[in-house]
C-alpha cells in the first residue's frame, strides 16, 4: 500500500494525528491492533487550551465531558489538615478542566482508512518510509507518525532516543460510583500513603487515582477490590463509600523525553514522545500541543509543495517541541516528587507550599495560569 502519511498506533494521540494529517488533504492510514479503550479505566483532563485547539480542529468535547470548575488540594502532615481551594473563576476561566473516558475521546475522532496488525519493523527507502506489519503487509509513506504509546517499537525502530526515568511509583486507577455527589469538586489528597483523587465524571461517578511507591500498590491491588474500596473511602471521605465499576489497572510512573523526536522520517509524538507523572493533568495535554504543532509545519510544506517527510520539515518540528518540553516535564516530575514524598520533611514542605499559595494570590494564580495554558 503507498500513502502519504502511515500513523501506528490507535490510542487518542494516533487518532488526533489522523484528523490533522486527513485534514490537510494528505492520504492517511492508521495501523494498529484492534483497539480496547472501551476498556481503559483512564479519563483525561483536558486544560482550557487543548479544548480550544481541538475546537479548531473540529472535535468538540463537550458533550462528552464533565467540566471541573473547582479542585481542593488537601495535604496531611504536622499541622493536621491543610487545604487549599483552586476555582476557575479566580484567574477567570470557565473552568479548569473538561473530563472525559479515554474511550469517549477517542470516539470523537474515527479513523475511517485502517490497518488492523502490528507494526513489527520499518524499512527506510531513498525518498520514504515502509512500516512492516506482523501480518506480512507493507505500508508505504513519506511520513510515518509514531503514535504507539510509551514503549514505541516504531520509535525504536527509527532509532530516536527517549530518555526515560522510572520514578519507582505507580498509578492505580479505577472508574469508581461515589455514595455522594461529587458536584464537579475533585480532591486531590496528599496523605502518609502518598497522593489520592477522584476527578469528577457525570454527576456520582469519577476516576480514581492513587499514586504510591509501586511495592505499596502492588500489596493493595493483592488485597482484592473490598480493600481497594475501603482504602479509598477512608482516604478520601468527602465522597463517602466509593465502590470499583470495573478492574482497577497499574500504571507505572516514569518521565520521559525524546529531546529529539523525529528522524529519518518518522517523527514521534504523544506518550511515544514524552511521559509523565500523571499529576497536574498534563500527560495528553502535551500530545494535543504535538500535534498542533505539526499540523503547522505540516500545512507549510503542503502549501509550498514539498516533502512532509524531508529533513527540513522534520527539523522544524524539532524546534518546535524542543523549548516547552523540558520546562512541562521538569513541573510536573518536582510535583509527583512533593506530592508522593511522604516523609515528615515532605509533608512539611507540602503544607508550608500550600499557606503561601493561599496568603499570595499572585503567586497562586499566576501558578494556576501557567498549569492552565
Ligand atoms: C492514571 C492516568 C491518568 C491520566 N490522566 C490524564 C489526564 O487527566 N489528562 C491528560 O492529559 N493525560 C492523562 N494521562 C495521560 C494520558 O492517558 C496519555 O498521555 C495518553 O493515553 C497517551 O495516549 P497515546 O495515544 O500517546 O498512547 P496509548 O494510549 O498508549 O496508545 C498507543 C497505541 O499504539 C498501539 N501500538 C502499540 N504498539 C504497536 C505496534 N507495534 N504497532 C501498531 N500499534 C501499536 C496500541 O495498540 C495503542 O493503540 C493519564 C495517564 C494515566 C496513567
Amino acid at each position: 500500500m503507498q500513502v502519504d502519511a502511515v500513523i501506528v498506533g490507535d490510542g487518542p494521540t494516533g487518532r488526533l494525528a489522523y484528523r490533522v494529517l486527513s485534514g490537510l488533504g494528505l492520504d492517511t492510514v492508521i495501523v494498529a491492533p484492534a483497539n480496547t479503550h472501551g476498556a481503559d479505566p483512564r479519563t483525561t483532563a483536558l486544560l482550557p487550551s487543548s479544548v480550544e485547539g481541538l475546537d479548531g480542529l473540529g472535535i468538540d468535547v463537550r458533550p462528552k465531558a464533565t467540566p471541573l470548575p473547582t479542585m481542593i488540594i488537601e495535604s496531611l502532615g504536622p499541622f493536621g489538615t491543610t487545604a487549599e481551594r483552586f476555582s476557575a473563576a479566580e484567574v477567570g476561566a470557565e473552568y479548569l478542566a473538561l473530563n472525559l473516558p479515554i474511550g469517549d475521546l477517542v470516539g470523537l475522532m474515527p479513523a475511517e482508512n485502517r490497518v488492523e496488525d502490528k507494526v513489527v519493523a520499518l524499512r527506510h527507502g531513498a525518498g520514504d518510509v515502509t512500516a512492516i506489519t506482523e501480518g506480512g503487509a507493507e505500508i508505504t509513506a513519506r511520513l510515518a507518525v509514531a503514535a504507539d504509546g510509551v514503549k514505541s517499537p516504531t520509535r525504536e525502530a527509527a532509532r530516536i532516543r527517549l530518555w526515560r526515568q522510572p520514578l519507582g511509583l505507580s498509578a492505580l486507577c479505577a472508574p469508581v460510583e461515589l455514595d455522594t455527589p461529587h458536584e464537579g469538586l475533585c480532591i486531590e489528597r496528599y496523605d502518609d500513603t502518598g497522593s489520592i483523587t477522584v476527578i469528577p465524571v457525570g454527576s456520582r461517578a469519577g476516576s480514581l487515582i492513587s499514586i504510591a511507591p509501586s511495592a505499596d500498590v502492588d500489596r493493595l491491588l493483592a488485597a482484592g477490590l473490598p480493600a481497594i474500596e475501603a482504602s479509598a473511602a477512608r482516604r478520601q471521605p468527602a465522597y463517602g463509600a466509593i465502590r470499583l465499576t470495573a478492574s482497577p489497572v497499574v500504571f507505572p510512573v516514569s518521565l520521559g523525553w525524546a529531546p529529539t523526536p523525529a528522524r529519518r522520517r518518522v517523527v514521534a509524538v504523544g506518550e511515544a514522545a514524552h511521559t509523565v507523572p500523571p499529576i497536574g493533568a498534563q500527560g495528553w495535554n502535551l500530545a494535543v500541543r504535538d500535534l498542533l504543532a505539526l499540523q503547522e509545519v505540516l500545512a507549510g510544506a503542503v502549501r509550498a509543495g514539498g516533502d512532509i517527510g524531508g529533513n527540513a520539515v522534520l527539523a522544524r518540528y524539532i524546534r518546535r517541541r524542543r523549548f516547552e518540553l523540558p520546562g512541562r516535564l521538569a513541573a510536573v516530575g518536582m510535583l509527583a516528587g512533593v506530592a508522593t514524598d511522604t516523609s515528615l520533611r515532605g509533608r512539611l514542605a507540602r503544607q508550608v507550599g500550600l499557606g503561601v499559595l493561599s496568603r499570595v494570590p499572585p503567586i497562586k494564580h499566576g501558578l494556576m495560569r501557567s498549569g492552565l495554558a
